[in-house]
């Protein structure tokens, strides 16, 4: 590998908390090494993508900061509490906690099929004891209307399509106020009008301030959103520094070779 892992630090992690840290994540499959000492630091408010070719460990380092995978190695924190130090790991309970601090977005929505949009959002809040019922209704209205689809609030989730399932699967993220989303490549299962439709949410979700980790293949989207890049490749975090930065002056070879075939293929 031709660089080790390039620690930059962007300007709002300079400026704000620091609302996820991981460390030296470390993580092997049998013979394939899916993480080698990876590391990010996501500050308050903070976009990062997370970009690469398959295979790269984007999805399972993201999976780890939320400990849906253990690590073999490493150190997490969500702002500043360690969640993870090596081999301990917590307990059910803490761990639920740490889940709620950060929302997840999967490829695939996973609604309720025998339920509403408005259902889908409300169960999320009475499962987890954070609403009454009223606060539930009225949280889940607020999200819908907030992700486009308060028209949309009473259709049984089947009949969503495919981009509405996906911003009410965000809605559902959002409806247990987490410290920041975690995004798995939220469009891949989508055509391109309805991946459109979700990354506007996700565009406007980022302007309002949310704090969001977003593994993609939309260059266009990390381009335009990311407030900082991480390249990966073969399992390490190969270099990361802003949009701009990645796209123009990105310093590994395999970096810019990266980039430079996303710009072509954004142009043609
Ligand atoms: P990416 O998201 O960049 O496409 P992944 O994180 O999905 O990459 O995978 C990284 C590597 O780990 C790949 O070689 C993949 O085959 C392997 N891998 C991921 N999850 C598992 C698993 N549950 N069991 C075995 N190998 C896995």
């Amino acid at each position: 590998m031709e660089t080790a892992a390039v620690k930059q630090i962007s300007p709002k992690v300079a400026q704000t908390a620091s609302i996820i840290k991981a460390e030296g994540v470390c993580l092997s499959f049998g013979n394939v090494k899916a993480l080698e000492d990876v590391g990010i630091d996501v500050g308050q408010s903070e976009v990062v993508t997370i970009v690469g070719p398959s295979g790269a460990g984007k999805s399972t380092f993201l999976r780890c900061l939320n400990l849906l995978q253990k690590p073999d190695r490493g150190h997490i924190s969500i702002e500043g509490q360690r969640i993870f130090n090596d081999a301990i790991s917590l307990n059910k309970r803490d761990l639920r906690d740490v889940r709620r601090k950060l929302g997840m977005v999967f490829q695939r929505f996973h609604l309720f099929p025998h339920l509403t949009a408005l259902e889908n959002v409300t169960l999320a809040m009475l499962d987890a004891g954070i609403a009454t019922r009223d606060e539930a209704v009225e949280t889940a209205t607020n999200l819908l209307d907030r992700v486009g689809l308060l028209k949309r609030a009473l259709a049984p989730a089947p009949r969503l399509s495919g981009g509405e399932q996906q911003r009410v699967a965000i809605a559902r993220a959002l409806a247990m106020k987490p410290r920041a989303l975690l995004f798995d490549e939220p469009t891949s299962a989508l055509d391109p009008e309805a991946s459109r439709e979700v990354l506007s949410v996700m565009k406007e979700l980022a302007q309002q301030g949310t704090t969001m980790v977003v593994v993609t293949h939309e260059m266009k989207f990390a381009l335009n959103v990311s407030d900082r890049i991480l390249f990966m490749e073969a399992g390490r975090a190969v270099e990361t520094g802003s949009a701009d930065d990645m796209f123009h002056r990105a310093k590994s070879p395999r970096a810019r070779a990266f980039f430079a075939q996303a710009l072509d293929h954004m142009e043609t």
